[in-house]
């Protein structure tokens, strides 16, 4: 049995994730994959009933859980400097160290190019973001007014396990590439690390090629002939602005799903923010709400050699490319006139 947390977040999340646990349950029981459900507080509902946007139950139960699916959390809204109303830092708690990401086309969607379909790995722990860096500080400081310091971190650890991560991913897809993106010829301790350690775990796995790119020169690469990537690798801040570049690709935020993978656990989290401007409204995409709580089957799936969880995946891609190609409910962003639950509960009949 499989337990999996249901956190809402605010905004659209209220709308959105409904629809991604209507799917999941749908294929689910079409496998006869067991879950136990566990809604739990987060965001402004956290703090209505618990006084804060993450309520120590949450953080208990999921500790306890294999993966939950989180809503975007409208934290942009919540009042400053006020400690019982932040951004809940799931990730750096449960140790979620990389931000899967994958980016794909769909014929008869706009988008930039054809037939993409990449999955990006973007190292979360480490690297130069001073957030993820620093357990108090920011991790940049200014000793006078003319110069500003920031710091970068890259371990052999953290480097090894986002790198086994990728590899696993591409063993279980056509092409079996993985494309390493750093800059060891400037970088050449903290990228050449990374490099490294790339390079150490291509090892093990020879069914899979391991590819190298210059991190300027991949930019450019993506922009012009992205289908030649299959299984991209990265570290903290060159997969921030990448993966961005990636879903700007095929279509934007409403199109780019993401899961958030540790050691033991997943988090199943969508790119985009809670879009304040459209909740309410019935309009939100749940595609990437959607696809990412498939993601989160297909890595239980993996992690726990259970034929059910995948197979329970699969029947939610291939809903989803129907949905999509019969164009008839789709999300007025994606050129329809559908409302979300709508659109949710097509990809469901169509398991
Ligand atoms: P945050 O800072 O919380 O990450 P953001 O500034 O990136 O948020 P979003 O909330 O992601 O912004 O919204 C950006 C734009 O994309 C908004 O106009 C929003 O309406 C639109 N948008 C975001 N997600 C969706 C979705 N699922 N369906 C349709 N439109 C969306």
């Amino acid at each position: 049995m499989l337990k999996i947390g249901i956190l809402l977040g605010d905004d659209i999340g209220l709308e959105v994730v409904p629809e991604a646990i209507k799917v999941m349950q749908a294929a689910a029981a079409r496998t006869g994959l067991a879950v136990e459900w566990l809604p739990l507080p987060i965001g402004r509902s956290g703090h209505e009933t618990h006084g804060h946007t993450m309520p120590d139950v949450t953080v208990q139960t999921l500790k306890t859980v294999n993966g939950w699916l989180q809503g975007p959390i409208g934290h942009n809204a919540y009042p400053r400097h006020d400690p019982t109303w932040i951004n809940p830092p799931l990730r750096k708690m449960f140790e979620l160290f990389a931000n899967v990401k994958p980016v794909r086309s769909y014929p008869n969607l706009a988008s930039l190019h054809k037939d993409v379909d990449i999955v990006f790995l973007r190292e979360v722990t480490e690297g130069m973001q001073s957030s993820s860096v620093v357990v108090a500080g920011s991790g940049e400081f200014r000793p006078n007014d003319e110069i500003s310091i920031g710091t970068r971190v890259v371990t052999r650890r953290g480097a090894s396990r986002v790198a086994r991560e990728a590899f696993e991913i591409a063993r279980t897809r056509v092409r079996k590439k993985v494309t390493s993106v750093h800059k060891e010829p400037v970088y050449r301790l903290v990228c050449g690390m990374f490099a490294e350690e790339c390079r150490k775990m291509a090892i093990a796995y020879p069914d899979v090629e391991l590819e190298e790119v210059l991190v300027d020169g991949f930019a450019m690469k993506l922009v012009m002939k992205p289908q030649q990537y299959d299984v991209v690798v990265t570290t903290n801040q060159f997969g921030d602005i990448l993966t961005d570049e990636g879903a700007g690709l095929v279509g934007g935020l409403g199109l780019a799903p993401g899961l958030c993978v540790g050691e033991r656990q997943a988090m199943a989290q969508a790119t985009h923010g809670s879009a304040p401007d459209i909740a309410g409204k019935g309009i939100a995409n749940p595609y990437a709400m959607i696809m990412s709580g498939k993601m989160l089957f297909e890595w239980l799936g993996r992690k726990r050699s259970s034929r059910q969880a995948l197979e329970a995946a699969g029947l939610i891609d291939r809903a989803m490319d129907k949905v999509i190609s019969e164009a008839k409910t789709l999300t007025a962003d994606l050129g329809g006139s559908a409302t979300t639950a709508q659109m949710g509960d097509a990809v469901a009949a169509a398991i």
